[in-house]
């Protein structure tokens, strides 16, 4: 089946602004970026031709035309951290309702923490999440596998077995499982990190830091991969002196990156009031902080924006500020409170922003997607930037409706997200337009 997308404005890191041109994808895969301006036509991008699909780029027939309209065309967001809670905890989320969730919020790749129950520490576990995710709507579920049996700090996991699977995962990287993790936790005793390292060095595996308390967990983290070689990614970031020992580190050439989370770019402490879906880990920081995540996504020191989507039943979120559970949802906000909070104040550009949302965690994972370009499997999502509208749970597919956003004005609307040239995703709101 072909997919002819036109007139859209591509961002991606193959050029250094958005150009105004249309890809051809045939059998999932991109054939073709054709550029507006190679075209004899006038700009294309501001005369689009919506009744002939033929006579704006030539003769190509394609089986579905999509009319972009000068939106973003941008790779498939990839999002390193999320909890799908599935096995388990199936009545916050489950696959099917994670995936929904990660296509309407643009995203084409997830990688799964492991903190389900069973724990992700075993092929048999990874072989179900991998056997359900290939039943869905294509969105691709790469595991993370736990650094230590049941996540008790204590016996490593086997990871070998883990990273020999057949999965989505090792299709995209090579590897069975994505990473290792004891999301949720650090692992608190430092002998047992060291290993744990030296193991995820040997096997090329990365390293993903739930650093609690942060900054001691950082500076110590930081140390082990120097000592061990390991590739080292820090979730969750959320404060400054963290992000100053990151940035030290980088100087000195260790191999590590870090995420935040578009909670702590956009809300501070004291915004929180009692909140239960202001509640999570690590809580919101106080206002220096903020500036100081926002000072390290536009120098680099933050490489990557990740959700930490943390579905819960209302029910659980219902309760006490004290008593309900940690976590907010936030795939179907992240790209929108990126673009608004981000892009439209000038921190960052379009293209920093993708860069983060998708270039970099592909880097990270060692695929080759989160890139545009010809012979690559077709993963994209076209957003209307321009569009504005207000945070509403009800319009979450997600099982989960505790976000922190509730009522916030945002930019930018998913119009369609692609997984391998099939449209997993379309905004069908846009058509009663
Ligand atoms: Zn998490």
């Amino acid at each position: 089946m072909n997919l002819f997308i036109g007139n859209g404005l591509i961002v991606d890191a193959e050029y250094s602004s958005p150009v105004p041109a249309g890809i051809v994808i045939a059998d999932g895969i991109i054939t073709e970026v054709i550029f507006n301006h190679e075209k004899k036509e006038q700009s294309i991008l501001t005369e689009p031709d919506k009744t002939d699909k033929r006579n704006i780029y030539g003769e190509r027939e394609a089986d579905i035309f999509i009319d972009a309209g000068g939106k973003w065309i941008v790779p498939g967001l990839i999002d390193l951290h999320v909890h799908l809670r599935d096995p388990g905890f199936e009545y916050k989320e489950d696959i099917y309702s994670g995936c929904a969730a990660a296509a309407r919020g643009g995203f084409t790749t997830v990688c799964c923490m492991p903190n389900t129950s069973p724990v992700i520490d075993s092929p048999e576990i990874v072989r179900m999440i991998d056997k359900k995710a290939r039943g869905g709507n294509g969105v691709q579920i790469l595991c993370i596998g736990a650094i230590t049996k049941k996540q008790e700090g204590n016996e490593l996991a086997d990871y070998e077995e883990m990273l020999s699977l057949q999965t989505i995962s090792a299709e995209m990287t090579g590897r069975g499982i994505c990473g290792i993790s004891e999301d949720g936790m650090s692992v608190k005793d430092e002998g047992v990190m060291l290993a744990a390292m030296r193991k995820a060095k040997e096997l090329g595996l990365t390293v993903y830091s739930h650093a609690e308390p942060e900054a001691a967990i950082v500076e110590r983290d930081i140390k082990l991969a120097e000592q061990t070689g390991c590739r080292l990614h820090f979730c969750h970031i959320s404060q400054k002196r963290s992000i100053e020992l990151i940035r030290e580190a980088k100087k000195n050439g260790s191999n590590v990156t870090a995420e935040t989370a578009p909670h702590y770019f956009t809300l501070d402490s004291s915004q929180v009031n009692g909140d239960p879906n202001k509640k999570m880990n690590p809580p919101l920081r106080n206002k220096e902080d903020v500036e100081a995540v926002i000072a390290g996504l536009k120098d680099g020191t933050l490489d990557v924006i990740s959700t930490d989507h943390a579905p819960h039943h209302e029910r659980e979120k219902s309760l006490s500020f004290a008593d309900a559970p940690n976590g907010v949802v936030g795939l179907e906000t992240s790209f929108q409170l990126g673009y608004t909070r981000l892009v439209k104040t000038g921190i960052l550009t379009p293209l920093a922003l993708i860069n983060k949302m998708s270039t970099k965690p592909a880097e990270i994972l060692g695929t080759e997607r989160g890139r545009i370009q010809v012979g690559q499997a077709a993963d994209l999502a076209i957003i209307d930037v321009e569009k504005q509208y207000v945070i509403s749970p009800s319009d979450f597919l997600s099982k989960g409706k505790n976000s922190p956003f509730i009522g916030m004005n945002v930019y930018g609307s998913i119009e369609y997200t692609i997984i391998g040239g099939k449209i997993v995703w379309k905004n069908t709101k846009s058509d009663q337009e």
